[in-house]
């Protein structure tokens, strides 16, 4: 090919892959062009587990972390996958090579996959697949917003409980995660922290939360996912000398909060000015909260946590 011609497919290879590249299952492909099959059951059934990791400046942030959480999501499931965790892993870098973003958001899923038709309900003979695709970042709360702090409520819709769906298990039953976010939305706030059935704290549509008071950090221990973020801002803490725990936060212990933030990979850790209309560490974002905040950006530096993403 001459050096015309290769620059032309570069440039159409560009445009092509301009709003992300994605895993159809065999190969990659620009992000418009990817279709899974309709009988896939993590379509009809949403049975399905998956992962979001982010690609920041060019590099992988924890992406080890990701893959051994996806790992187990995936054998919790009891899912035998057609890949294995080295290919799905290099795959995901080809496929955020191939995209050329430098900031993405990069989810992957397995799913129970194709029934043979010929014996529908017979789950041992499902033909499991492995989808994912890369786009361009996206921010839960975009950094605007995160300057001043976000509205959120306490949902009257409760978390779904674990003995039902196992939230360690990164899943898509997101019936109520949306139904809190619609429910927020409605009363003008931004989004929504749902309780389990006893009234304690567990999580949001998308992010894990922690509150602070005096000086300490508290995140709910049981019925929440284990958050990537919320495993940085323990290790961060720790660094910084500020005690952190995991234990029963009740509704009571998180109206008293000195300060809340929100934490997810969609957007890092996002402090809350108001709960219900009322505000949180005097209706703007909370020291200990934008220290974090500063070290958890700062950390998207440090190569212990990073893989770059090598786009020749
Ligand atoms: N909780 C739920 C329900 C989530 O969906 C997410 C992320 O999407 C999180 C918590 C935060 O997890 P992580 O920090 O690994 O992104």
């Amino acid at each position: 090919m001459s050096v015309k011609a290769k620059n032309a497919k570069k440039d159409q290879d560009a445009e092509l892959y301009s709003l992300g590249a994605a895993f159809n299952g065999s190969e990659i492909v620009p992000i418009l062009e990817a279709r899974i099959p309709i009988i896939d059951m993590g379509f009809l059934h949403s049975d399905v587990c998956y992962d979001v990791v982010s690609v920041w400046h060019g590099s992988f942030f924890r992406l080890k972390e990701h893959m051994d959480r996806f790992e187990k999501s995936y054998q919790g499931l009891g899912f035998s996958m057609p890949y294995t965790k080295q290919q799905m892993r290099q795959i995901l870098l080809d496929m955020v090579a191939r995209s050329r973003l430098r900031d993405a958001y990069v989810y992957m899923c397995a799913t129970r996959g194709l029934p043979n038709l010929d014996d529908p309900r017979n789950f041992e003979k499902y033909q499991q697949m492995f989808y994912a695709f890369a786009v361009e970042f996206i921010w839960l709360i975009d950094p605007e917003e995160q300057k001043i702090g976000t509205d959120v409520i306490v949902s009257s819709v409760p978390r779904i409980p674990k003995e039902s769906v196992d939230p360690t298990i990164k899943n898509h039953h997101w019936g109520d995660l949306t139904r809190a976010d619609l429910e927020a939305h409605k009363k003008g706030a931004r989004t929504a922290f749902l309780l389990d059935l006893e009234g304690n704290l567990t999580e949001g549509p998308g992010f894990n939360i922690f509150v602070i008071k005096d000086g300490k950090l508290l995140t709910p221990d049981s019925n929440v996912l284990l958050g990537i973020t919320r495993l940085t801002v323990f290790e961060l803490a720790k660094e910084m000398k500020i005690e952190a725990r995991a234990c029963k936060v009740p509704l009571a212990t998180l109206r008293a909060a000195d300060e809340i933030f929100m934490c997810t990979t969609a957007g890092g850790i996002m402090p809350i000015k108001s709960l219900d209309d009322v505000p949180i560490s005097g209706g703007k974002p909370g020291p200990i909260t934008m220290r974090l905040h500063k070290a958890f950006w700062k950390a998207h530096d440090d190569p212990k946590y990073l893989t770059p993403v090598d786009y020749k």
